[in-house]
């Protein structure tokens, strides 16, 4: 399914994305079990409209659980959406070369990288090697919301969303047109349990 001209705004944009979600949690996917190299020979250029960046976790693969096919979403994973240069890199080129108009940062329970940075502020060993630099982009939101809170992670997870949809919003290239309205960045996040997505509230 090519992105209809009404998904260049971040509010289309935006709706076609939970649309997808909702296909995919109802069980009646449209693009869900069509991935062969057929379809991805059929989706030509690559017209996407939203780029998400998620987690690595096995179980959040963002392409079906927002029910995309080929060419319709940019798509960039690290541990707990840690931001780093070539992440940023990637969304502005996304932004400003294929015009796409909606960021999306989805954050998930029972977060593996969360949990380790949580793990780390709780028992003062930080992990060794590049692992190190992930944890560290995530221990402020625990810190934020408190290490020792029986909820630590949960709420970290979501602070943590925040955070990293904060600073894509302030990124040199980004800030601009998302004070213009023209581009969105959003926060948002997956229930392991239902296959749902949802918005995280503005604060
Ligand atoms: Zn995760």
């Amino acid at each position: 399914m090519s992105p209809t001209p009404a998904a260049r705004t971040p509010r289309a944009a935006l709706a076609e994305l939970l649309s997808g979600n909702r296909r995919f949690v109802s069980g009646q996917p449209v693009h869900g079990h069509d991935v062969t190299a057929a379809a991805a020979v059929a989706s030509g250029d690559q017209q996407p409209y939203a780029v998400v960046l998620g987690c690595i976790d096995s179980r959040v693969p963002l392409e079906a659980i927002f029910d995309q096919t080929f060419g319709s979403i940019c798509v960039i994973r690290t541990g707990a959406h840690v931001l780093d240069r070539a992440v940023c890199g990637s969304i502005e080129y996304v932004v400003g070369q294929l015009g796409v108009r909606l960021v999306m940062v989805l954050g998930h329970e029972r977060c593996g990288a969360v949990g380790s940075a949580v793990d780390s502020l709780r028992s003062g060993r930080r992990p060794g090697g590049a692992l190190g630099y992930v944890v560290d982009r995530i221990t402020p939101a625990v810190r934020e919301v408190g290490a020792d809170d029986p909820d630590a992670h949960p709420l970290a997870v979501r602070r943590h969303v925040r955070r990293t949809v904060a600073a894509l919003r302030a990124d040199d290239l980004l800030a601009g047109p998302v004070a213009a309205g023209e581009v969105a960045v959003v926060g948002a996040l997956y229930d392991l349990a239902t296959g749902e997505v949802a918005l995280l509230p503005e604060e």
